[in-house]
């Protein structure tokens, strides 16, 4: 049966590049569709209607229509504009980096229902988070995990034993964690403490509010940091657009506090 020209779908815009004169090519993160493209035409234009319902971070009702080669998009209209997230210099920042790691690891086409789920509650909870790098981290891991690559937090991914509570290290080229013994065969890890590895188990296996109950100081999250961010970069090949801006929020923090975050 042929599919019918038009369609519908809940989406969160998570990509907009320039297109021509007046248009954009938007990326989508929709439910059932997986990551789509559409262009919508004309929005650039100060009377365009659609414009305000296209922004980055929206999540919307979206109409499209197909194309031969990208889809156009027909209509839209707001369900949340996440007003709070776009007013904050600091969660848009976060914001952003969360829909640029959808938007990297997911191919087209792709659904993957829990995947928009996680990323429809992050950018609910963002605003209200009491620790804004946890929620991050929850996110990374959660992440990895719908797009298949959790990483193993429970034994040694080099010679299998169960990891014992000692100096373990966390290798991104084995995709978890290896074991005193095996440390040497792998130059490229992040030492890891045993209240790291009890940290990012507890956040892997949980689900947020459970995970938000966790305390963690400034110096643990920062490990955490630099073990998930070595392990995203390991994985892209590259660095993420977001992560320069995040940083130098993250180092302006640091400036101005020296306690807790
Ligand atoms: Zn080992």
């Amino acid at each position: 049966m042929k599919k019918p020209r038009t369609y519908q779908t809940e989406a969160i815009i998570i990509k907009k590049i320039k297109l021509g004169e007046a248009d954009r090519i938007l990326t989508f993160y929709t439910p059932y569709l997986g990551k789509i493209r559409g262009v919508a035409k004309s929005v650039r234009r100060l009377k365009s209607k659609l414009a305000g319902h296209l922004e980055l971070l929206t999540h919307s009702h979206v109409s499209l229509a197909r194309g031969r080669n990208l889809d156009t998009v027909i209509g839209s209209q707001t369900i949340n504009s996440f007003l709070q997230l776009k007013n904050d210099f600091e969660l848009t920042s976060y914001a952003l980096y969360i829909i640029e790691l959808v938007n990297q690891f997911t191919p087209d086409g792709n659904e993957n229902y829990p995947l928009y789920q996680l990323l429809l509650d992050s950018l609910h909870q963002l605003s209200q988070a009491s620790n804004r790098e946890l929620l991050l981290h929850y996110f990374e891991l959660h992440l990895l995990d719908q797009v298949g690559y959790r990483p193993q937090l429970q034994q040694c991914t080099y010679c299998h034993t169960n990891l014992k509570p000692a100096s373990n290290a966390f290798s991104p080229i084995t995709g978890g964690v290896v074991c005193p013994d095996c440390y040497s065969r792998q130059p490229l890890s992040y030492p890891l403490s045993v209240d790291i590895l009890k940290v990012l188990r507890f956040i892997q296996n949980n689900d947020y509010p459970l995970a938000n109950r966790l305390k963690i100081n400034h110096d643990l999250s920062r490990k955490i940091h630099n073990i998930m961010s070595g392990y995203l970069r390991y994985l892209l090949e590259k660095e993420l657009k977001s992560v320069a801006w995040l940083d130098k929020i993250r180092k302006q923090k640091e400036g101005a506090t020296t306690g807790i975050i």
